[in-house]
């Protein structure tokens, strides 16, 4: 029988061992996962619901546990590695106890990044320790014990400050807003989002924002304020000061590679591995999910040679890394299989006030180069934005704001290469209030959950072996798992394919 061991139980490490369920039930493998936090496997995308209050830890746990899987797999929580041996095949961990792998699975994540300013201690100790928190107040959101403080001071009615306006941060101000909580966005730069969206458009979604009830204030921050050891507020760029209750930094994720550095594993921005997901140089060390870089180190492979090496990371999202998780558990039960190692450039805003959609490069301008055409049209009235940039017909990038329905259009192209509408203002109509019926149809290919990769036909047929309702369907074709916002949608289809 062959030992897996999983460092990291994150919902990419859950996944594979749900993958890993025939081999498992066959006595083929013993899985042991080792998960420093104190909970099982939960769905870290849903954590700003707990903020709120929407949300209990029980809705978010992925039931990855000794219930689901009575036999074959030991789940080691609330401890962390204190060494590791590549060549002796084995590990310690913080209790004590000695475990021995054939295989070793990297799935440790990433952590947020800190702002580095005076007065918060971002302390430089031995990275493989657990993470600790620089100053109470001071509190990022990758963690169900960050959640669990952040809801304390929600629960005060104190503000909240969120820094960083990219996606995660205004998703987070935005779910604060909805929820009544007095919430200010500070943002370094000129532009909000600005890799994913021309500055028009982050003028729109700044004026959308502050019409949710969202100060956007511009600038960053280059100190912290405390008192009795707690945070207070921050120190603005132009030295006045903003009071509040916490302080969010959402400036961005960093892959935990610590473990693998000290074991002398090849690391960039994550752990490199290859189409197989094996690090390079080794042939039984594997990493997934957001420590997991793929770029393999053939000079010959097409694919990688399109990257440049300077702009590669791991994706930072967990489609690619459910994606990953399947396709190790058919590479370790010796079926082969590859991930690719660039993943689309789509993001999808999940926000019940503001539906935002953009990929690709959308920087191009009106009559700037031969042959792209660029379509643009505005409306700070309804809050709605939408841009489409192409070559000969092909979708070089697109933003739709306030267009949900004209955002999964073009989605849908984007990601199939497909040709842009001659006038993209045929887009625009399925978002009106009187033109719900000119919304496109949906093919069983449609994509209806992202994070999941689940298109209509699976869902219909869920429907069709006998669902019932939105969960029994999720539960079998796994359509809505990841972060939800197909809720409305999935529901939508549910129901059609009940009706029909
Ligand atoms: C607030 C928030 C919103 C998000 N929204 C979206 C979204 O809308 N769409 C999307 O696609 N993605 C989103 N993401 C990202 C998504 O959550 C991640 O892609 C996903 O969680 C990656 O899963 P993972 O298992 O690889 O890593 P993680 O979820 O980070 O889990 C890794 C686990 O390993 C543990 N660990 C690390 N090192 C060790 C060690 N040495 N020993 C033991 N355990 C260790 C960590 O404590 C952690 O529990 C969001 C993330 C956050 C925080």
């Amino acid at each position: 029988m062959r030992r897996i061991v999983i460092i990291g139980f994150g919902p990419v490490a859950a996944r594979l061992i749900e993958e890993l369920e025939e081999p498992l039930a066959q006595s083929r493998v013993h899985v042991c996962v080792i998960g420093s936090e104190p909970e099982g496997a939960y769905n870290r995308i849903l954590l700003a619901n707990l903020v709120t209050g929407h949300s209990t830890p029980q809705d978010l746990d992925l039931a990855c546990d000794e219930t689901n899987f009575p036999e074959g797999v030991t789940f080691l929580t609330g401890t962390t590695l204190s060494d590791i041996s590549l060549d002796g095949q084995y590990l310690h961990t913080t209790d004590d106890r000695l475990i021995s792998f054939d295989d070793l699975i990297f799935a440790t994540g990433a952590r947020a990044v800190l702002p580095r300013v005076p007065g918060l201690d971002v302390l430089d100790t031995d990275p493989c320790h657990l993470d600790s928190i620089p100053l109470p107040g001071v509190h990022p959101l990758r963690d169900m014990s960050d959640a669990r403080r952040l809801r304390e001071v929600v629960e005060t009615g104190q503000d909240v400050l969120v820094l960083g306006g990219g996606i995660l941060g205004i998703e987070l101000a935005l779910n604060l807003a909805e929820h009544g909580v007095q919430v200010s966005l500070i943002h370094r730069g000129q532009d909000l989002m600005p890799r994913q969206l021309d500055p028009d458009a982050s003028r729109m979604l700044a004026h959308v924002l502050r019409q949710a009830g969202i100060q956007v204030i511009p600038g960053g921050i280059n100190g912290v304020r405390s008192e009795g050891g707690r945070f207070t507020g921050v120190v603005l760029d132009d030295g006045t000061v903003r009071e509040a209750g916490a302080l969010i930094p959402a400036i961005g994720a960093q892959p935990r590679t610590e473990w693998a550095k000290k074991v002398r594993l090849p690391t960039h921005r994550g752990i490199l591995v290859d189409h197989q997901l094996r690090v390079h140089g080794t042939s039984n060390i594997y990493a997934i999910g957001d420590c997991a870089e793929v770029l393999c180190s053939n000079p010959v492979c097409p694919e990688c040679m399109a990257i440049d090496y300077q702009d590669s990371a791991p994706s930072g999202l967990i489609g690619p890394g459910w994606q990953q998780a399947q396709a190790l558990a058919d590479i370790l039960d010796g079926t082969h299989n590859r991930v690719p190692s660039q993943v689309s450039q789509l993001i999808t805003m999940k926000s019940q006030a503001v539906s935002l959609t953009a990929a690709g490069s959308v920087h191009a301008r009106a009559f700037e180069q031969p042959r792209v055409d660029v379509a643009t049209w505005e409306d700070p009235r309804t809050g709605r934005y939408l841009k489409v940039v192409s070559r000969d017909r092909n979708i070089l990038g697109f933003v739709a704001l306030g267009a949900p329905e004209a955002g999964a259009e073009l989605a849908m192209l984007f990601e199939r290469s497909g040709a842009a509408p001659g006038d993209p203002s045929v887009l625009l109509a399925a978002d009106t209030p009187s033109g719900a019926d000119t919304a496109p149809e949906l093919t069983p290919e449609s994509i209806i959950c992202r994070c999941a990769g689940v298109a209509l036909a699976p869902i219909q047929q869920a429907v069709s072996a006998g669902a019932t309702t939105v969960a029994e369907v999720s539960k079998c074709s796994r359509a809505g798992t990841g972060c939800g916002g197909c809720k409305d949608k999935l529901e939508s289809v549910v129901s059609q394919a009940m009706a029909a």
